[in-house]
Order: C-alpha cells, then structure tokens, then sequence
C-alpha cells in the first residue's frame, strides 16, 4: 500500500482540472505503484477545485486499482478559523490538511521573502511557528498536520533544540486530537534537503503513538510520488507498519508497502 496524500494539480493557479490534466497525474501514480491518490489543492483556489472531474476520471477502466480522493491543503490562520469550518463544509472532501505557511503577514515559506530570516530572531520564529501549530491541533478542523516542521525550509536553524522547547509539549496534543502527521517530501526539494519532519521528529512521533500519512506535495505530475521510496524506507525503519489512509474525512488504517 503506497499513497501520496499531497498533490496540487493546480500548481500556484497556472493549471485547470481537465480530463486530460488529471489523467496525467494519475497515469503517473500508476506509473510508481502508488495505490491511493489524494488532490489537496490549496485553499484559496477552492472555485476551481472539482471533485466531481476527479472521481469522473479516476473512475475510468485505465485506472483501476488506483483510488483518488479529494482533500484540501488549507492555510492556517487564527483569525481564519470561522471561514475555514465554513468552506470545509461545503464541499464533499476526503481529508483536510492544516498548514502553516504565515508568521502574521510574512509568507515566511515564499521564495520571495526568506530574506524575513535574516532580519528575525530564529528562536522566536520557531517558537511563533509551534504556536501556529499548536493552534492547527486544537483547532478541531484538520485530519492532518501538514509539514510539520516547514519552518526549516530554507535551512535556517534555531540554537535552541527545537524538539525539546517547541515540538514536544505540541505531540501529546497532537495525539490526543487524533490527528495524523504527514511525511511530506517536498523538502527534499527544498535546500534544506529534508522530508518534513526530520527524522529525529518522526521519532518521536512514533514513540508518542501518533499516526502518520505520506504526501510528496507535488505541484506538476514530474514531481508526484517523489521522494515517497525514501520516505517509506524512513518510517520502516523508525518502526512504522501501517500508514493512514482517508474517505469522507473518516481515517483508514492500512499496512506500509516498503519500497525498494
Ligand atoms: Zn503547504
Ligand atoms: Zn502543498
């Protein structure tokens, strides 16, 4: 059992949901063994997201064996939460990923302005960002926290041992929400070079019993499932066997596939 729970088929906007589009990425989950599908388009592109075209096209005789589920990748924002619960229920939706992408107004992941780390106290970003996170967790809206620990993305590390002063009061939380972490594999591709979380995370992660997901946040049908062989190897080897699986925003337990 292989699943890519993070996919963008609409990029940052430059594409549409067409028959053809969405063939491509699922001819390619096909391609790498992957068995389950999940489109999480970024919230604010939810007028073009069509769950209806999916299920269409993935319901197609060239694609069985493969199932495709349609969640979405939602922007964390405390101010957000009332407009969030409302456009979560308005559209039949397998999953909801929680993310962090914004420190208040500084869209601190964006190319465009890593340069906000060289003029901020690092501790302080990480410790802002946890809170974030924090608030996703209790927030009660997600089934999965998306990349855990984004904040490294460009490499830029705290002094303070992050795990011990920032993640580790946030994990008992985390599994006491019932909320399921994902191995996102973007940052490989990202110069931190990293699957968030790190692998030191993912331990504990293991150890506090919480489940977890894979996605490879993949924004062009090149980039689906990449990453995902390595990121199996990880969680096999930190002690993971089952991985979880989503239909109508209700959790399913399936075995890892260890890829070679
Ligand atoms: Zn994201
Ligand atoms: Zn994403």
């Amino acid at each position: 059992m292989l699943v890519d729970y993070h996919v963008h088929a609409l990029a940052h906007g430059e594409y549409e949901y067409s028959s053809e589009w969405i063939g491509e990425y699922l001819r390619r989950a096909q391609d790498q063994n992957i068995t389950q599908i999940g489109f999480s388009e970024h919230d604010w592109f939810i007028p073009r997201i069509d769950t209806d075209k999916v299920r269409e096209v993935a319901s197609k005789p060239e694609f069985s064996g493969l199932d495709a589920r349609v969640g979405i990748e939602v922007d964390y924002k405390p101010e957000r939460e009332a407009e969030i619960s409302a456009f979560l229920a308005q559209k039949p939706y397998d999953f909801a990923i929680g993310s962090v992408h914004h420190l208040g107004e500084w869209p601190f992941d964006h190319p465009d302005h890593k340069e906000g780390f060289t003029v901020r106290d690092i501790d302080e970003v990480y410790r802002d960002y946890y809170s974030l996170i924090g608030r996703v967790v209790s927030s009660n809206l997600f089934d999965i926290v998306g990349h855990l620990d984004l904040i490294k993305v460009w490499g830029f590390k705290p002094t303070a041992h992050q795990e011990n002063f920032f993640i580790k009061p946030l994990l008992h939380e985390i599994r006491s929400s019932g909320m399921v972490v994902e191995i996102n594999t973007g940052g490989l591709r990202k110069p931190v070079k990293e699957i968030y979380p790190s692998e030191v995370l993912l331990r504990d992660l293991f150890t506090h019993n919480i489940p977890i997901t894979l996605g490879s946040d993949a924004h062009h049908p090149d980039d689906l499932g990449s990453g995902l062989a390595e990121a199996c190897n990880t969680v096999w080897k930190v002690g993971y066997r089952t991985i979880m699986g989503f239909a109508w925003r209700k959790k399913i337990l399936y075995p890892i596939t260890r890829l070679r």
